[in-house]
């Protein structure tokens, strides 16, 4: 019996500090090294003597990544050690080669880790392929603390997005009859719950706080495999993230941006935003247009460009900016003032 088909898996973390010597020696031997030059730099010495196949990431672009991928020899695991990128090109090279793969995040504000499934982007558009699980999945204080605080800090955004993804969710419901199931939804909301009380830990960045963190993206990921799609976590707050990489063209530190997204898609649906103004103040993650790398006028035009985003991007799952309509620009400033960023 294929008990797979029963419970969803999900990538479990081991979690302590110098556990990248714990994994069996023959995959350190013969490694391929998806990384980035700062992890890098850490993990380097458990490889030293052996000689790694090492590829710096750069891009997630599908042909790129294929490229590379078939470019590299023979070898007994695969390793991403880094951000979002790395372990998203190892979950690549693992699914194409089929070699154990191994996951050792840099930093904790993104959920690539923790998924199967593969981003890539091909130009503008991120499409998700594959399914691939790490044989070893290390949370690494050590590796962790070594980047800055704020690309830790910033991994609580993917949780935050629950606050305005659940909103969408009972409206879709009451709206449109769409599937909705209460004990996925509570559970979603007890996540928010745990996230929001570890706000001291989170911003400090101290192990319990990381390793909030990670529970949380596990059990995040579970609810979503149990439902069948990002439902519980991801709606409008997301969608505003979207439209502004659309618009401006530029990337952002995707944990904040979404903390941004969260403010104006929760000001827009009319929620009592001081649970998450209160949240970020004490995680210290500042989503400000200014820190997140926007101006105000970009924001507005953003918010006023989402009710033709999102006729335009029709995969989205119905949100608030559906059910509303367009923003008008007297609108769009309300929502900025009620958000606090103008
Ligand atoms: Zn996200």
């Amino acid at each position: 019996m294929d008990l797979s088909k029963q419970e969803p898996r999900v990538a479990r973390p081991s979690y302590g500090r110098d556990l990248l010597r714990s994994v069996p020696a023959a995959y350190r031997a013969q490694a391929i090294v998806l990384t980035q030059p700062e992890p890098w730099e850490l993990v380097a010495p458990v490889f030293s003597g052996h000689a790694p196949q090492l590829h710096m990431v750069e891009t997630m672009e599908h042909a790129r990544v294929r490229e590379v991928t078939q470019g590299f020899e023979r070898a007994r695991a695969v390793w991403g050690v880094g951000g979002g990128s790395a372990l998203d090109h190892a979950k690549y090279v693992a699914w194409q080669t089929g070699l154990p793969l191994v996951l050792v995040p840099s930093i904790l504000s993104v959920d690539a880790g923790f998924t199967k499934a593969i981003g890539v982007r091909e130009g503008s558009r991120v499409r998700y392929v594959g399914e691939v699980y790490p044989e070893h999945f290390l949370v690494d204080f050590g590796v962790l603390e070594a980047a800055p605080p704020l690309l830790n800090r910033a991994g609580v955004g993917d949780i935050l997005s629950i606050f305005t993804a659940l909103w969408d969710w009972r409206e879709a419901h009451a709206r449109l009859g769409e599937r909705y199931d209460a004990a996925i939804a509570a559970e979603a909301e007890g996540l928010l719950g745990r996230l929001l009380s570890g706000a001291d830990a989170i911003g400090r960045v101290s192990d319990a706080g990381l390793e909030l963190l990670a529970e949380l993206y596990v059990g995040e990921v579970l609810l979503c495999e149990r439902f069948g799609n990002a439902r519980p976590e991801e709606g409008s707050e997301h969608y505003v993230a979207y439209c502004i990489e659309h618009l401006t063209e530029r990337h952002y530190l995707h944990g904040a941006l979404v903390g941004l997204g969260v403010l104006l898609a929760g000001a827009y649906q009319g929620q009592d935003l001081r649970p998450v103004k209160d949240f970020l103040r004490a995680v210290q993650l500042d989503c400000s247009p200014r820190a997140v790398g926007l101006s105000t006028d970009e924001v507005l035009r953003a918010l006023m460009a989402m009710g033709d985003y999102v006729r335009q991007e029709s995969q989205l799952l119905p949100g608030v900016f559906h059910f509303r309509g367009g923003v008008t620009e007297s609108d769009a400033r309300d929502v900025m003032a009620e958000a606090g960023i103008i």
